[in-house]
């Protein structure tokens, strides 16, 4: 018998032990230059950054949410403006719009692929807003409050279906701001564009996060926002740094949100490698699809022809989810849940006035969906191990009378 040991939800350790020596050698570089806040080693993470994801500009700030919030600020979108996202979206996404003085309205995410529903977007714009002058701003029905942008968020690595977004975004008049916090390299054939695209070339910009268990994550916090509208990079320039142009010299309000130049350099030494670690990540996906595809139990994670998805998480749809993921707890094999509790059913967002009901397809995902061990270097025998774990949980079930087969 060989003894099973568990297998975690994620290892933030294996990738930082292989680099190990060159972490240290760019730690000991900024001890020894004193660089700690901006420099060269920013700009150059911010060149190479851009050009990874296929874009001119790309501003380093403090944290993915940073990155939000002055995206929206340097578009223009303030205070009294509605700003429309999900509820299935991790709580920052909200937090930037409603901290930047806009009002989050929601629209139902697609059963399929559980991130922003085309058709919702539609319904909404189609039946509750107006355009007053035909062109130009679009309003609230109701609130009329002015309507500034869309939020659609690169769920679990995969981009939302961005050209029907576009479209409607160019008819209505809104600004795009990309949620690409977990979507790093991931991408979408557009056929307006006529080819792949990255996440974070697609709208007027997009936040990323380097959280340390994004696709490329710092040793800390950090984050990023990219754009190819060379003012709006030089907006964000200022409102990362106090608003200052120049030292002190401020030319809007700003904030303390930085990238620090020790992240930049340890997420320089891990840029090289993303694009093979979203490699080893897809394939990881293939088998798990491969294992769990004729499971009558479980809703393996859908990827349109459109999309190439870089699975910062591998979620799927089960039965029994939470007796599920406690069985599998007890055999040691950690998940997660990519959210438990839509944002508008969230006790903090209870001012938004949203009822449980107001959106069904994100209300029923969060009861059924499960996230399964994932990070480039998981093995494929640990792959097995989880996939005979769920097969094994829903057998018994069957041969206890629990369900009926
Ligand atoms: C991680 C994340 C953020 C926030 O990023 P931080 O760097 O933690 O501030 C925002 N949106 C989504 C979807 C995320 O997953």
């Amino acid at each position: 018998m060989t003894s099973r040991k568990g297998i975690p939800f994620l290892d933030l350790i294996t990738p930082h032990v292989e680099l190990e020596e060159e972490l240290l050698q760019v730690f000991k570089d900024c001890i020894r230059s004193a660089a700690f806040i901006g420099g060269p080693i920013v700009e150059r993470f911010e060149r190479d950054f851009a050009r990874f994801c296929n874009v001119e500009h790309c501003v380093g700030v403090g944290s993915g949410t940073d990155g939000l919030r002055f995206a929206l600020m340097a578009a223009g979108v303030g205070h009294g403006d509605i700003v429309i996202t999900v509820p299935n979206t991790f709580a920052a996404t909200v937090e930037a719009i409603i901290q930047v003085g806009a009002i989050p309205h929601f629209v139902d995410v697609d059963p399929a692929t559980s991130n922003m529903g085309v058709e919702a977007l539609r319904e909404y714009l189609n039946t509750q807003c107006d355009r007053p002058d035909g062109r130009g701003s679009t309003v609230h029905r109701v609130t009329r409050q002015p309507v500034k942008a869309i939020m659609p968020v690169h769920l679990y690595g995969q981009m939302c279906d961005m050209d029907p977004i576009t479209l409607l975004a160019e008819e209505y008049n809104l600004i795009v701001i990309e949620d690409a916090c977990q979507a790093h390299g991931s991408e979408y054939f557009s056929s307006g564009k006529g080819g792949w695209q990255r996440a974070g070339s697609m709208g007027k910009a997009a936040a990323f996060s380097f959280y340390p268990g994004k696709n490329l994550g710092a040793c800390g916090e950090a984050g990023a926002v990219t754009t190819n509208d060379a003012l709006l990079a030089q907006q964000i320039r200022m409102i990362r740094d106090h608003g200052q142009n120049k030292k002190y010299y401020h030319l809007v309000e700003g904030y303390n949100g930085r990238l620090d130049t020790l992240q930049a350099a340890i997420l320089q030494v891990k840029l090289p490698h993303l694009e093979g670690w979203n490699e080893k990540r897809r394939r990881a996906a293939e088998i798990y699809n491969q294992l769990l595809r004729t499971s009558e139990e479980i809703r393996i994670p859908h990827e349109p022809s459109w999309s190439r998805a870089v699975y910062h998480l591998y979620v799927i749809r089960a039965e029994r989810r939470d007796e599920l993921q406690k069985h599998l707890a007890e055999e040691n094999i950690g998940t997660g849940l990519h959210y438990p509790i839509p944002l508008h059913l969230q006790k903090a967002y209870a001012h938004l006035g949203y009822r449980a009901g107001a959106f069904p397809v994100a209300e029923k995902l969060a009861d059924e969906m499960l996230s399964l061990p994932m990070y480039p270097q998981i093995r494929n025998e640990q792959q097995q191990q989880v996939a005979d774990t769920l097969t094994r949980f829903y057998e018994v079930l069957v041969e206890t009378g629990k369900v009926h087969p």
